[in-house]
């Protein structure tokens, strides 16, 4: 089903009055995980400012160490939707079981499956039963075929509404977090039909590298980008190293429109 055999024109997912996967470059931002409400209406009128069309912000954190912050579950989403009230983004945020969609559903727009869920096939099934858009990230070590497999799970349970997310792979290089596979972009966009964004953040792990990435990810034919930033990256709970400050994302956003318009 989400094959380019099984439909030849591109698919767009619609959030309110944003477009994923047409003529405009969507770009997602705001911090790893939802701290506070100062923290989280600071970003999201910054995000919003700079010219993005959905915030992001985690509730239900995927910690390496169970000792990291975890994130404010239900209270993190009330505050994106308060967020969303405010400024008229659209919200994103990850799901990691079936509780956590529960929840999720009732405060936000687009339902993310991260990297470390992506073939957990039940959380698949159940997010496609969802009613909601999806953005499906590429697993830490994931194919391309069964990351798409892992959307054809949603698919298959009616929902047409996937986005799917190049986020950086494993590989034996360890400068950086992950390894951005931007070929994924131009390949994912000839075998699918769905629309590709990608995540320069977890990617690098490194805020300087961020934006340049961001820009080849436009370049490639990326639909869109989903970026950390935070009002204020040194005090961030989570993935402060790689959360742009306003000021970056606000440049970084500038140069964007220059690359968006050459392609
Ligand atoms: C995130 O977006 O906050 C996240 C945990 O991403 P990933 O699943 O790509 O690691
Ligand atoms: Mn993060």
């Amino acid at each position: 089903l989400v094959s380019r055999e099984a439909k030849e024109e591109d698919s767009l997912v619609t959030v309110g009055q944003t477009v994923i996967g047409g003529s405009e470059l969507v770009v997602c931002a705001g911090p790893c995980a939802v701290e506070s409400r100062e923290q989280l209406l600071a970003a999201a009128r910054l995000v919003k400012q700079a010219g993005a069309r959905v915030l992001r912000g985690g509730a239900f954190k995927p910690r390496t160490s169970p000792y990291s912050f975890q994130g404010l579950e239900e209270k993190g989403l009330q505050l994106m939707a308060e967020a969303a009230a405010e400024t008229g983004l659209a919200t994103v945020t990850e799901v990691v079981d079936a509780y956590s969609l529960e929840v999720a559903v009732q405060y936000v727009d687009i339902l993310q499956v991260g990297a470390r869920n992506m073939q957990n096939f039940r959380l698949l099934q159940m997010a496609g039963r969802a009613g909601k858009p999806v953005l499906l990230k590429r697993g830490l070590s994931a194919t391309i075929e069964e990351w798409l497999m892992a959307a054809e799970y949603i698919v298959s349970e009616g929902n047409e509404k996937v986005i799917l997310c190049e986020r950086g792979i494993r590989t034996f290089e360890n400068a950086t977090r992950n390894t951005l596979d931007l070929s994924a972009v131009p390949l994912v966009k000839n075998l699918s039909h769905l629309p590709v964004i990608v995540d320069p953040s977890h990617a690098t792990g490194d805020r300087r590298l961020v934006a340049p990435m961001a820009r080849a990810a436009v370049a490639a034919g990326a639909d869109g980008l989903i970026v950390e930033v935070h009002p204020d990256p040194a005090r961030a709970l989570c993935d402060g190293q790689q959360s742009l400050n306003p000021a970056q994302f606000a440049a970084m956003m500038q140069e964007l429109r220059a690359v968006a318009a050459a392609v």
